[in-house]
């Protein structure tokens, strides 16, 4: 394993101001944590043969914007958000390549249009499920990855190298409370009260709730994420569950902006 190899990726890392970076070994899609699992043509090393280790990185959405949803403020923000994940990690596949290990960027998030997840709602890879993999979360009951930093209010994105990096340790504790808020919330009903992999989102309700939004301009939805009380984000905002509602000057907030921007 080349322990040089990952320091100098982490330092790249800081040095770009990534906040969360996590490392998995391929093998890891074989031995999951939990089943059912992925299709072994969804793995890692499927997608790029010779795979060894891929490194996951993750960038918070900002709570106080994502409590506007849905709006034009965390479209905007879904939008450069995912733009900053695939400049990243094209930048950290370029670096490892430079170092003579084969590497790929996974562009952030693999599908054409609303109209396409709506018809075939999966993509080619899981971000998701890498980070699981790579230490930084644990599934929630509203099907994302709930980490300790930002809750749900984090996307991820990878690269898959061929490179031999020592892998970080899943995390042991489970971080969803199911105090069921994003069942609650969820305004299509898209959620079940099981953990995941049990309780799946029903994603032909979200797809169709996200493309109603989409014809507005104000897509994503973000609801399951935007209520769920995990993450030290909330502290740093001075938020607590659903502060939006429940503060006179953030409902404020909340409602001048959703006049604008979008239909
Ligand atoms: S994104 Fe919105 S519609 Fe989809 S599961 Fe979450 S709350 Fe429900
Ligand atoms: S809102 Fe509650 S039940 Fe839903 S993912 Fe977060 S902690 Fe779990």
């Amino acid at each position: 394993m080349n322990s040089d190899l990952k320091a100098a990726v982490l330092e790249r890392c800081r040095k770009m101001e990534i906040p969360l970076v996590g490392i998995a070994g391929t093998d890891r899609w074989e031995n999951p944590p939990f089943r059912p699992w992925m299709p072994e043509e969804f793995y890692p090393q499927s997608i790029f043969p010779g795979a060894r280790s891929v490194i996951v990185i993750g960038l918070p959405i900002h709570l106080p914007v994502l409590e506007t949803s849905p709006s034009i403020y965390y479209h905007e923000l879904y939008k450069t958000v995912n733009t900053l994940l695939d400049q990243y990690t094209y930048r950290l596949a370029s670096f490892l390549n430079d170092c003579g290990y084969p590497s790929v960027f996974v562009p952030r998030d693999g599908y054409g249009s609303i109209e396409v997840l709506r018809k075939n709602p999966v993509a080619f890879f899981s971000h998701r499920h890498a980070a699981l993999l790579a230490g930084l979360g644990t599934f929630g009951v509203n099907n994302t990855l709930l980490t300790p930093e930002y809750g749900p209010r984090v996307r991820f994105g990878s690269v898959i190298t061929a490179a031999d990096l020592p892998p970080d340790p899943l995390l042991a504790e489970n971080l969803c409370t199911r105090c069921m808020l994003c069942v609650e919330a969820c305004p299509v009903g898209a959620l079940d009260e099981r953990d995941y992999p049990e309780g799946l989102t029903d994603k032909a309700a979200c797809a169709e709730n996200s493309a109603e939004l989409a014809r507005r301009h104000i897509s994503p939805c973000g609801i399951c994420i935007k209520v769920c009380p995990v993450g030290e984000d909330r502290r740093h905002y001075g938020r607590s569950t659903l502060a939006a509602d429940g503060d006179p000057r953030h409902r404020r907030a909340r409602e001048h902006v959703q006049k604008y921007g979008g239909l």
